[in-house]
């Protein structure tokens, strides 16, 4: 079995040196935090011990260096990759008919669960065992029995995969909610169908219902559509999945006025934050002009190629009035640390990183990632203020996108070979901020037909920043992440 890994080496080494790399971190950051944290909640208790983890959805190599470059030039840096600690991670995702066996691509539901339960797990799976449906727990979840608040912030549903898998337990990501517990999934096998999950048949029920009444302090993200479908066997569509959570002791905000008004006084001792900002995911921050995604190559009737013009990115005006990654992150912060003694696990979530590279659109992935590491900074600055926080920036899966040469470099080939060349799949051309030209491709699925690229099989990033982190293998897996935040927190 691949790497039952380092992951005890690591916590040993966290231990031994628990406070050597703060020094640095001072010395490299700036010194302001969020106004909303630093004007309205000076910080009254400082030595709280917090986990942030961040995890940018199908944010490989690639997708970070496309951003970058459009963003930075070559020789630019995002805040993540100013972190002192940087390692590898590989990826794993067993077989659910056969848990022996790994697959090499893996899906957001899989590695969400396995950085949240420190288990593999098989693809579709939202923190339950292949083939054998056992919940697993959580870190979420053992924080909170040890006082730790909690709090997901995603882009996307908070019924989506990577939110789900901290705080809920299905056999499949698609049981978002009441009306698709029933329906039958035709992409999986019956031993991750939804039915058993159902509360009728002694399951914990839909993702949305468990989110509603798992007492996380900080839920922010998409997802009404889900959170406004009955409760599972409630008579005439009411309760709503949404009364439940207010019955629980939610606080309600749907717009970025809401989530920043002065006067939203959230006491986490009695009440708690949902924010819910669109039907399912939060709208993306950047497009291409005029829309333009990465199109598919053909050839002319002289059998030539026929390279698409250059574009560059634009913001999307469907964003107005809707929070910024940044902005949930900074609020998750405020609240989750306001006069809390014990500290915090949070987890934040760009996921519209991975979901823009399925549809092709590299200007609403680099917009993404951009907003992502907006919100990784604000991490940063919250860390130089609570300096034992634990900070780790990673990904759960590669993605389709990759920087290929531009046309010129074909249309040399071309001459020289005396016939077409060019790549296959989708391809655009983008004009860089600096008024460079970068050319991107998409080809895991080139059927014209094809609506969606696939995920694709790399190790990831993790950048990492905090209390005991000396030491850290060049090649750890998501196992090891798990450990080292659980580490952190002390927790069993
Ligand atoms: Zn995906």
């Amino acid at each position: 079995m691949v790497g039952i890994t380092n992951y005890l080496r690591v916590a040993n080494l966290a231990c031994r040196k628990a406070f050597a790399v703060l020094a640095a971190i001072f010395l490299l950051l700036p010194t302001a935090f969020s106004h909303a944290a630093q004007d309205e909640h000076p910080p009254g208790i400082t030595s709280s011990t917090n986990v942030i983890l961040f995890i940018g959805d199908g944010m490989d190599e690639h997708q970070i260096t496309m951003a970058r470059n459009y963003l930075y030039g070559a020789d630019g840096a995002f805040a993540m990759e100013q972190m002192p600690v940087r390692s590898s991670v590989r990826v794993h995702t067993l077989r659910e008919d056969n848990p022996n066996q790994l697959r090499y691509v893996a899906d957001s539901a899989n590695t969400a669960s396995t950085l949240a339960t420190g288990l593999l797990t098989s693809k579709g799976r939202i923190a339950t065992s292949a083939a054998r449906d056992a919940d697993q727990k959580t870190i979420l979840e053992a924080a909170q029995k040890k006082g730790y608040r909690t709090g997901l912030v995603s882009t996307a549903s908070l019924t989506d995969a990577t939110p789900a898998a901290f705080a809920a337990h299905t056999s499949h990501r698609n049981c978002q909610s009441t009306k698709s517990m029933s329906a039958i999934n035709h992409a999986v096998g019956k031993t991750q169908q939804c039915v058993p999950d159902l509360k009728a048949h002694g399951g914990p029920g839909s993702i949305a219902e468990q989110l509603a009444t798992a007492n996380i302090d900080v839920l922010l993200g998409g997802g009404m559509a889900f959170f406004n479908q009955p409760v599972e066997g409630s008579a005439q569509d009411l309760p709503s999945i949404l009364d439940m959570a207010l019955n629980h002791g939610h606080l309600m905000v749907k717009n970025e006025a809401e989530l920043n008004a002065e006067k939203l006084q959230v006491a986490p001792a009695t009440s708690k934050l949902l924010g819910l900002f669109a039907p399912i995911h939060l709208p993306v921050e950047w497009q291409g002009e005029q829309l333009r995604l990465a199109e598919l190559m053909t050839t002319n009737k002289h059998s030539k190629a026929i390279f698409p013009t250059p574009f560059g990115c634009e913001k999307n005006p469907h964003h107005q009035g809707i929070p910024t990654l940044a902005n949930m992150t900074g609020r998750a912060l405020q609240v989750l640390s306001h006069n809390n003694n014990q500290g915090f696990f949070l987890m934040v979530e760009g996921a519209s990183i991975d979901k823009q590279a399925h549809i092709r659109n590299p200007c609403g992935q680099i917009g993404e990632l951009r907003a992502f590491d907006q919100a990784v900074t604000l991490g940063r600055q919250f860390a130089q203020q609570y300096p034992n926080t634990l900070i780790i920036v990673t990904a759960d899966h590669g993605q389709a996108g990759q920087i290929v040469p531009l046309p010129e470099t074909y249309q040399a080939a071309s001459k020289a070979m005396r016939m077409a060349q060019y790549p296959t799949g989708h391809y655009a051309v983008l004009k860089t901020l600096s008024g460079e030209l970068m050319a991107v491709n998409y080809s895991t699925n080139s059927s014209p037909q094809g609506l969606w690229e696939m995920h694709t099989g790399t190790n990831v990033p993790a950048y990492m920043e905090g209390p005991g982190l000396d030491e850290i293998p060049a090649l750890i897996d998501q196992r090891d992440i798990n450990q080292l935040m659980r580490h952190h927190l002390k927790l069993d």
